[in-house]
């Protein structure tokens, strides 16, 4: 993150100063550092680039996705995981190759299988056996054969909150290694007229801050894949092993590089391979690990409170329609005062919003004189932010501004009051 304080501790942004970014779009407002984004983009390019086959990171659209970064993902050549029609068509309109596009998510409607059908995506994650028929049914209906990889769970627990894990053999998600679940769908895609099943797909969980878990999730598709390759002679060409790579909200979260964790995988497919085939190649579907240390969430303090109990509140004119994270996980964040140094003072963050849950940081210390009128800035919040935002109080969603060595440029504009009942008819008397 290219972030720093200056002598007198105001805050920069990819060269930008906070106080400027506030003056110009005012608050709140979200902050993307482009050379983070790039950084953390190249990395992974380069440590799946360095398989053999070489792999591909397919960006996970969910964490952050607007067409200025599909635009940018697509000038810098990785692959992009969409979830439905809306993203698809965020990601055409900003230029991404609809044939670097894996289309995922365990509901995709008929609509959406149609639209990526004849756009040319080109990969589909088919999740359940009812959704296998009916992209085998519409592919043949469009004349075309659909590229899938069959996702799949491997019972495995990874060590993060349970809304976001998914790799236990109880989720809404995939087709489980268990009771000859995923063989059925093996046997199923292979059979499939229309479909060219490629691989296999897991996806454990997200805010995974040991590298064990990747390194189980793959032996486990490598082990079903062996044994598929036994029973069938079938041998994939791709395994994906998902995204969930932690990132650090506060200074106690240590995730570990993820060179390490490909450099693991990359044995790994060593070992498993048979002698007479080649390894398959590694696709990963980072999110949070490319764009969320990238994020700043700017918010201006509007009030502060201390309750009969001593606690004490620090009030701002954002919250849970743009980060409704802390509600929804108690997900930790940490915050930096603008101008200000020190921490003298615990105080909770809260935010505007018609909720008592409704909290940024349940606590942590604030520097003495921090004020009314103050720039908080919040760190980490790149990703699912701005992608779950809500116009909850009809409060207008911020914009986006991201900003590179000094310059700042809009990426999504801010809501104002008439974009919220634009869609809104008028009262005609009943
Ligand atoms: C959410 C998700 C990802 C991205 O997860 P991160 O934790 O943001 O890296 C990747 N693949 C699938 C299938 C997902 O559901």
């Amino acid at each position: 993150m290219t972030w720093r304080r200056d002598d007198a501790h105001r805050i920069w942004i990819g060269g930008v100063s906070v106080a400027e970014l506030v003056e110009t779009f005012g608050t709140p407002l979200y902050v993307m550092d482009y050379a983070t984004v790039v950084d953390r983009l190249g990395r992974y390019q380069a440590a799946l680039a360095a398989c053999d086959p070489p792999g591909l990171p397919y960006y996970a659209g969910k964490a952050f996705l607007c067409r200025a970064l599909a635009g940018l993902l697509e000038e810098r050549g990785v692959g992009l995981d969409v979830v439905s029609g809306g993203e698809l068509a965020t990601a055409l309109a900003g230029g991404f190759d609809p044939r670097r596009i894996l289309f995922h998510g365990n509901v995709k409607t008929r609509d959406e299988i149609a639209y990526g059908l004849a756009q040319g995506v080109g990969l589909w994650a088919v999740d359940s056996l009812d959704e296998l028929a009916l992209l085998d049914q519409m592919a043949g209906a469009a004349g075309v054969k659909a590229a899938i990889v069959l996702r799949l769970t491997p019972g495995i627990e990874a060590h993060t909150h349970a809304f976001i894990r998914t790799g236990q053999f109880d989720t809404k998600f995939g087709l489980a290694m268990a009771a000859g679940i995923a063989e059925g769908a093996v046997d199923a895609a292979l059979a499939a007229p229309h479909l060219d099943l490629v691989g296999y797909h897991a996806h454990i969980g997200s805010q995974i801050l040991e590298v064990e878990p990747f390194l189980a999730n793959l032996e486990r598709l490598l082990g079903f894949a062996r044994d598929q390759y036994q029973r069938l002679g079938f041998w994939p060409e791709v395994l994906d092993v998902g995204g969930g790579l932690g990132v650090r909200y506060t200074p106690e979260d240590d995730p570990p590089p993820l060179e390490v964790v490909v450099e693991g995988m990359r044995e790994l497919l060593r070992q498993w391979t048979p002698p007479d085939r080649s390894p398959p190649r590694l696709y990963m579907e980072p999110g949070r690990s490319v764009v969320a240390e990238a994020g700043v969430t700017l918010y201006r303090v509007g009030a502060i409170k201390t309750v009969p109990s001593g606690r004490r509140y620090l009030a701002v004119d954002g919250g849970m329609g743009d980060n409704i994270r802390p509600a929804l996980y108690q997900a930790p964040y940490r915050a930096e005062v603008d101008g200000k140094v020190g921490e003298a003072v615990a105080a909770t963050l809260a935010g505007r919003y018609c909720e008592s849950g409704d909290i940024l940081i349940a606590e942590q210390q604030w520097p003495a004189d921090v004020a009314v009128g103050d720039v908080v800035a919040v760190l980490g919040t790149g990703a699912y932010n701005y992608t779950m935002a809500s116009n909850y109080n009809r409060v207008p969603r911020p914009p986006v501004v991201a900003v590179r060595e000094g310059q700042a440029r809009v990426w999504v504009e801010g809501e104002r009051w008439e974009d919220l009942y634009r869609l809104d008819r008028p009262w005609e008397p009943w």
